[in-house]
């Protein structure tokens, strides 16, 4: 028996040793490498500048599927829930392996109205949104609107958490949906569209927006958290999902499940800010004394973004090109 102890003792010490190697591994590897997931808004939305709903879910989800990134996340309005095909829309998504998720029944700003009222309308959305396949026990606030009163955002997480609720939190904010705006008012107008460069735009906007956060949270926490990001689900995320995971993937991202975002140690941070409109990566830097003026940057300024869409001609009115060149 003595002759084997050394030998076992090695044994333990090597199973030690290579744990320890493995943990250290694991952890450093968690900590530089870039994660994303992928949550859409507001869906089902109605008719846009190029498709109607059912043609809208029918594209997101082929564009999806085209560069395997699912599942994704789906945030559900549910006040239109009963109209149309949108059950059926929103059962496709969980058909096609992607997560559903409460963002409300009516859309409202929670500062604008009463705790009582706007905690009624989380339940009225999780009870139609009950038989749905891949369900996700998570909120996401309308606009990120937190309340601007202690109390009322105090009252509105004891309800989530009473209910078995968790904060559908996203890391980076944009405004996708200003850039969707445009585009509509831009059809709506009779301009013409150049697509490629709207998607350039989409893209840069995005993955910039992507960026920021990013270099925000290794500033100011130390690390680069798995993130989340905020979509619509929009005739852009239909026609340009596919491009952006593909550039987002270029630049060294992994497109991750929201299941395993959700894990990440920054779901359990509070902030105790009311400055939720950016996200909870901005919440904690503002925590951490960095002043909101550091929070300006392309994806969620309407100037910038408007400069980009006229530098980059991706909307003209018809017989432009002739009317500004003399020749
Ligand atoms: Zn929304």
């Amino acid at each position: 028996m003595k002759l084997y102890l050394p030998f076992k003792k090695m044994r333990i010490l090597t199973f030690f040793t290579l744990l320890f190697i493995g943990f250290s591994y694991s952890s450093a590897n968690a900590e530089t490498s870039k994660r994303i997931a992928l949550s859409f808004d507001d869906a089902p939305r109605g008719t846009g500048p190029m498709f109607s709903g059912n043609e809208r879910s029918e594209a997101l989800i082929a564009a999806l599927a085209k560069v395997n990134a699912g599942p994704v996340a789906f945030f559900v309005t549910t006040k239109n829930l009963d109209l149309n095909d949108n059950r059926v829309r929103i059962g496709s998504y969980a058909k096609a392996g992607h997560l559903i998720a409460n963002h409300s029944h009516n859309h409202p700003w929670l500062h604008k109205i009463d705790a009582k009222t706007y905690i009624e309308g989380i339940d009225t959305a999780e009870s139609l949104l009950e038989g749905f396949d891949n369900r996700r026990p998570w909120f996401r606030f309308p606009y990120l609107d937190e309340g601007r009163t202690l109390e009322k955002r105090d009252k509105v997480r004891q309800a989530l958490t009473k209910r078995g609720l968790k904060n559908g939190y996203v890391t980076v904010d944009n405004f996708d949906w200003y850039l969707e705006q445009k585009w509509l008012e831009a059809a709506q107008s009779q301009q013409n569209v150049d697509l490629d460069a709207l998607r350039l735009v989409y893209i840069d906007v995005l993955v910039g927006a992507v960026d920021f956060f990013d270099s925000l949270a290794r500033e100011t926490l130390d690390r680069s958290p798995a993130h989340v990001l905020l979509l619509h689900e929009n005739d852009l995320a239909a026609l340009f999902i596919d491009d952006l995971v593909v550039e987002l993937r270029k630049q060294g991202w992994e497109i991750i499940s929201p299941d395993e975002a959700y894990q990440d140690p920054i779901a359990s941070k509070t902030p105790q800010t009311l400055m939720a409109g950016e996200g909870l990566v901005a919440a904690l830097a503002v925590e951490k004394g960095i002043e909101a003026g550091r929070l300006s940057h392309l994806a969620v300024e309407e100037t910038q973004i408007d400069q980009l869409l006229a530098d980059r001609l991706v909307f003209r009115t018809s017989g432009a090109l002739e009317l500004s060149n003399p020749h």
